[in-house]
């Protein structure tokens, strides 16, 4: 353990949410597991950082190589501006691209409403920011369609997880929790930035009015939606810095639990060696000037 990693105890232990979670005594502000301030995370954040991006290049190059068919669903949920968008860049964003698929899921579209709402999911499995949980969130909040709907909604998740899970996918579902009084101050401060306006939707007050109902619905899922083989976290998300060290911890954990390796070489390492020693770094010799024969003139004939 280096001097940067303050983790007494594993955010992967301390946040996973399990029988008798209650969201309400759970602190938005505090840190679980981590003896540290904000520098050492930002530290801790950088090591880790770089073990993250290696096992995703494993995961990648499994797939490519190896036949791997194995990989990672990662759900990001939380309420407006509880930092999903943050996520993505600075925990997602440690690792390559190329390898990663990442989709952010708004009010279904029309074409999207022509379909079943796992349609859109299927299409789209890698990270999630907003998710199938939102059939159980704002559509619930909202009485978006009527609670015997709804209220079938979490047996439908559960089989669609485990379904995903069997086929060798990793689902690790993360919610972001914060204050109502942190949400305030972030949204007042999107509108002190005009770089954040196109962020600002006047609507995120009503999520803000129906805060009560909001936690009821995340209770909820956190009860009915808990299988070992999915598990949530629930991940105090008012200091950002906290929030995203978790995130990394917690899926660089998971991404270890695959006990990844390299794809094994395809060919002979020492006889392509040997190869390459062989060739000029000058490169390949330019090839022999020839005199170019001259392009016979059209002859008249002669009279
Ligand atoms: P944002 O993530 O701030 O860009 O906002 C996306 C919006 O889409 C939020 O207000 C979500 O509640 C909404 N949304 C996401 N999924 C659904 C859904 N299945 N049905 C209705 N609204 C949704
Ligand atoms: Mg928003």
């Amino acid at each position: 353990m280096s001097d940067q990693n303050r983790w007494h105890h594993s955010p992967t232990e301390a946040l996973k949410v399990g029988p008798g979670f209650s969201l309400a005594d759970l602190d938005p502000d505090a840190t679980p597991g981590w003896h540290g301030g904000e520098d050492d995370a930002v530290a801790e954040m950088a090591r880790r950082g770089k073990d993250l991006d290696a096992l995703q290049e494993q995961l990648f190059a499994r797939g490519k190589e190896a036949g791997d068919t194995r990989s990672v669903l990662l759900v990001i949920q939380g309420l407006d501006t509880a930092g999903k968008d943050g996520i993505v860049t600075h925990v997602v964003g440690l690792v390559n691209p190329m390898g990663v698929k990442i989709t952010g899921f708004g009010v279904p579209t029309e074409e999207e409403r022509k379909h079943h709402y796992l349609w859109r999911i299927r299409n789209a499995l890698g990270v999630f920011a907003r998710s199938h949980y939102e059939q159980v969130l704002v559509v619930r909040v909202k009485n978006l369609v009527p609670p015997e709907t709804w209220e079938t909604y979490y047996d439908e998740l559960n089989a669609f997880e485990a379904e995903v899970a069997a086929a060798g996918t990793t689902v690790v579902k993360i919610a972001l929790v914060i204050s109502p009084a942190e949400q305030l101050r972030r949204l007042a401060a999107r509108l002190d930035d005009p770089s954040k306006y196109w962020k600002y939707n006047p609507k995120d007050l009503e999520v803000h009015a129906a805060w009560n109902e909001y936690q009821a619905a995340y209770q909820d899922i956190f009860d009915r939606c808990s299988p070992a083989s999915a598990p949530w976290y629930a991940i105090p998300a008012d200091r950002k810095w906290y929030a995203r060290l978790a995130v990394a911890e917690i899926l660089a954990t998971a991404l270890e639990g695959l006990e990844l390796t390299w794809p094994e070489a395809t060919f002979d390492v020492a006889a392509e060696k040997a190869r390459i020693a062989s060739l000029d770094p000058d490169g390949p010799a330019a090839p022999p000037v020839t005199q170019q024969p001259a392009t016979p003139q059209p002859t008249t004939p002669k009279p």
